[in-house]
């Protein structure tokens, strides 16, 4: 059994409030685990928490859209029988991702705000508050230096993300996030995404992303990774992904584990908060390894 979340990767040191954080996350997700429960559950479980937290870009705390609205993605996925659920762009709900699990138990893989709002409000689901004056206040700061959306990736992002080993031995992956720090309205980013985002497959791994979406999504980058997990240790594989990535100008960092229970937490950025609980230890840095980007 294997538990690993992130915080997102970036350039700004995380502080020891998300790092404490993602501690917890990791031993609530962890316990079940431990009380035979599933990789989907656990992973469902850690991501709530830092959605819970209001301190990461995911849930309470995600970031706004430039009109100044909260649109959140989440996704889910169980390597078992590959069944997966996201939701794009939902509004005033506090846990996308359990909005992204609920999504996965219907018809459907993916909902935007309409249909996702429906099923969240039919599940009682917690709402969200209207956004605060301080994050309406960060949001008139970001638009006035990032009007061109460039040097976003100078930022911490803290997107959250999570994949399970459980007992079974099936492998789960997910994440949840506010989008990129400057965004127009309606952007979407890997989040919500399956195979960019998140992937997992039990006969390969479990992966998921972080860093800016759009240069994950041209690459499907989720899905790269658990395709060459089949041959290769999360390590290169992650490695050889990240190098190609880097070459069409994208920075990243992913959690990885394959069918075995060997992982990899690796980033092309100079931190990536983040850690895994195994057995009786739980472990959390603020980064892993870095490998210098490639241009
Ligand atoms: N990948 C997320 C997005 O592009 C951002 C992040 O990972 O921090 O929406």
């Amino acid at each position: 059994m294997l538990l690993a979340v992130h915080g997102g990767a970036g350039e700004r040191k995380p502080d020891k409030n998300a790092l404490k954080k993602l501690s917890e996350s990791l031993a609530s997700g962890y316990t079940i685990l431990r009380n035979s429960g599933t990789a989907v559950d656990a992973v469902i479980e850690s991501i709530m928490v830092l959605e819970n937290s209001g301190i990461f870009n995911a849930g309470a705390g995600g970031n706004l859209q430039f009109d100044g609205v909260r649109r959140l993605d989440a996704s889910i996925m169980e390597g078992k029988k590959l069944r997966a659920g996201s939701v794009i762009g939902i509004e005033g709900i506090r846990n996308p991702i359990k909005v992204a699990q609920l999504i996965m138990d219907s018809p459907h893989v993916t909902l935007t705000h309409i249909g996702a709002k429906k099923i969240a409000d039919k599940n009682n689901l917690d709402l969200l508050p209207e956004p605060d004056k301080k994050s309406l206040e960060k949001l008139r700061k970001t638009k006035k230096k990032e009007r061109k959306l460039v040097n976003i990736f100078k930022q911490y992002f803290s997107t959250v993300g999570a994949v399970a080993l459980d007992m079974y031995g099936n492998l789960a992956a997910g994440a949840s996030t506010g989008g990129i720090p400057a965004m127009l309205p309606g952007r979407v980013g890997d989040t919500p995404i399956i195979g960019a985002g998140i992937y997992a497959e039990n006969s390969a791994g479990a992966i998921a992303c972080s860093g800016i979406g759009e240069n994950i999504i041209r690459l499907s980058l989720a899905k790269e990774i658990c395709m060459n997990l089949k041959n290769m240790t999360p390590y290169k594989a992650a490695m050889l992904s990240l190098r190609r990535l880097s070459k069409i100008g994208g920075e990243a960092g992913v959690i990885v584990i394959n069918k075995k229970g060997q992982f990899a937490i690796i980033h092309t950025t100079k931190y990536m908060a983040s850690g895994y609980a195994h057995k009786k230890s739980i472990v959390v840095k603020e980064g892993f390894k870095r490998i210098l980007p490639v241009f």
